[in-house]
């Protein structure tokens, strides 16, 4: 895991080794915190929990951008603040359970099972705590209860598995309309006024222009594929991870007329 870098005053990203994966942290008052994405590997959440102490900060509320192992992990070291997520996500969580715990076997080995997953629904528009007001963006592209976070006031927008520099769009394929609710996502997010920051869930920071780069990729992708043409996107390279391959090749099967 790197260190925790400040992107917005008082918005801080660690990033691990693990698929680039992110955690944001948004500083409250008096030592409290809202930790986004905790991060993925034992080693990952110990220095996060580390740091934070070094700092003088506890997590005081968390949020998980959606109901994939690799965003809902935690540890006894982070403390027991309350976990939320959208309440579409809750039902995955439970019903993908078994699935989630062989991945977290395979890629972080040790991770407290228990704690996995521990999350309870928010139905709101705006996660409860007393630091910098957390907006949530709920959709169910990537995901079902794929909730994104934007801070107005410093201008970050948290954005979960999506307008990402490394990754394409993936989609939900087993959902009724798989096209359809990413569609929906990638226009909730390119509406929301004032980002001035991407926080992509793997990935890098990017700024405003870098996010309209990002959704115009995503959409001219989502456009090729779903009208089964063939698509360069220059994010998916003979140096990509062997499982972002497969699931291109995936959604191209998936909308073969
Ligand atoms: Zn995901």
């Amino acid at each position: 895991m790197g260190r925790l870098t400040e992107v917005a005053p008082g918005v801080l990203v660690a990033t691990s080794t693990f698929a680039v994966t992110t955690s944001t942290v948004v500083v409250g008052p008096s030592g409290g915190c809202l930790l986004v994405d905790p991060g993925v590997t034992v080693a990952d959440l110990a220095a996060l929990a580390d740091e934070l102490a070094d700092l003088g900060l506890q997590p005081a509320v968390a949020w998980s951008t959606h109901p994939h192992w690799d965003h809902v992990l935690w540890s006894a070291g982070l403390g027991d603040a309350p976990r939320y997520i959208a309440p579409a996500a809750v039902a995955i969580l439970e019903t993908e359970r078994d699935g989630m715990v062989e991945h977290v076997l395979q890629s972080a080995p040790g991770s407290d099972l228990e704690l996995m997953g521990k999350v309870q629904a928010l139905d709101g528009p705006v996660i409860p705590w007393d630091g910098p007001e957390a907006r949530l963006i709920v959709h169910d592209g990537h995901a079902p209860g794929h909730g994104a976070v934007f801070l107005p006031d410093s201008g970050v927008l948290i954005a979960g598995d999506m307008c990402s520099d490394i990754e394409i769009p993936l989609l939900d394929t087993v959902a009724e309309d798989p096209l359809g609710d990413y569609r929906t996502g990638v226009e909730r997010l390119a509406s929301v006024s004032g980002v001035r920051q991407v926080v992509p869930g793997h990935g890098h920071v990017g700024d405003a222009a870098e996010l309209r780069r990002r959704l115009g990729l995503d959409t001219a992708y989502l456009d090729a594929v779903s009208a089964g043409r063939p698509y360069q996107d220059p994010r998916l390279t003979a140096d990509s991870p062997a499982w972002m391959r497969a699931m291109h090749e995936d959604q191209v099967r998936y909308f073969k007329p």
